[in-house]
């Protein structure tokens, strides 16, 4: 028996990273899954990795069209769809407000809160019927940036918080038959990438910047963390009969919400 036997979910960005381990984690609780992204690769490995209780399905999280795609396969194999998972994001590197220029800047908010921003309010949208039908719910990554500072740079945090007022007000207007509510990871090696506009395509946060140590560092726990070691916050979200009374919320699992603290004086 799992949390989630016959529950029928979406995970958006599900080829690698945090997407990944929550599709693996949900199959594991005994959930079906359509997994979601734009990389027909990463799906392919994950359908050989995972087998038969996840249905892959390549498209873009910034087209409706596409979400509906995804949704509407998840009602055609399993009948019914109970959990939408937000998950596909860019990163902007840091990218400060001095340190950008006026066209990166530009051309980078178009991008990123295209897939961060957009990207969730569409899935959501073409979720909505089906997930009113089965009593069902949303829930998207947002970050320690949802939060906090200095988790990126100013694109990539106001993209975040965004993601806060997403929870709220779709929480307030989907209710009572759907429940809307996120989880704040912190970070993570992964194959976060940034956007292409800003000459950021071809970098992973996991390869190009110290992630590991930074969150090792600088959280108060001093996790040497795996995208694994935040996903039990969906399993719970996803699970009504654990969940039910929750909507709105945004789980901060970061940890960096307090500070690490400075070393005992010699
Ligand atoms: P990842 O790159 O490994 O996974 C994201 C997936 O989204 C990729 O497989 C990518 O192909 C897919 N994707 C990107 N744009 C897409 C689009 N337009 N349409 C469809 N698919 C698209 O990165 P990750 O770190 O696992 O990121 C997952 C989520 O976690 C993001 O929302 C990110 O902001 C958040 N997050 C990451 C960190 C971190 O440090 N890595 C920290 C906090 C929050």
């Amino acid at each position: 028996m799992g949390w989630l036997d016959n529950t029928s979910a979406v995970v958006t960005g599900a080829g690698s990273g945090l997407g990944k381990a929550i599709v693996e984690r949900f199959v594991a609780e005994g959930a079906s899954v359509v997994a979601f992204d734009k990389s027909e690769a990463k799906l392919d490995k994950l359908a050989a990795d995972v087998g038969d209780a996840v249905v892959t399905v390549a498209g873009d999280v910034t087209s409706y069209a596409d979400n509906a795609r995804a949704c509407q396969a998840a009602v055609d194999r399993f009948d019914k769809l109970d959990t939408f998972v937000g998950n596909a994001g860019l990163w902007d590197f840091n990218g400060s407000l001095p340190d950008t220029s006026p066209e990166r800047l530009e051309a980078g908010f178009d991008e990123l809160f295209a897939v961060n921003v957009k990207g969730y309010l569409l899935g959501a949208k073409a979720a909505h019927p089906a997930l009113k039908e089965s009593g069902g719910s949303v829930i998207l990554t947002l970050s320690n940036a949802a939060l906090y500072p200095a988790g990126g740079g100013p694109l990539y945090v106001a993209s975040k918080h965004a993601g806060v007022g997403l929870v709220k007000q779709l929480a307030y207007e989907l209710a009572p038959e759907i429940r809307v509510n996120a989880v704040a990871p912190g970070g993570m090696a992964t194959d976060l990438r940034g956007p292409g506009s800003m000459g950021l395509a071809d970098e992973a946060i996991g390869d190009a910047f110290p992630i590991r140590e930074v969150v090792k560092q600088f959280t108060a726990l001093h996790l040497d963390v795996e995208p694994e070691d935040y996903v039990g916050s969906y399993v719970l979200l996803a699970a009504k009969q654990e969940s039910s009374t929750m909507t709105g919320t945004v789980i901060d699992v970061s940890s960096f919400g307090i500070p690490a603290r400075p070393p005992a004086p010699a």
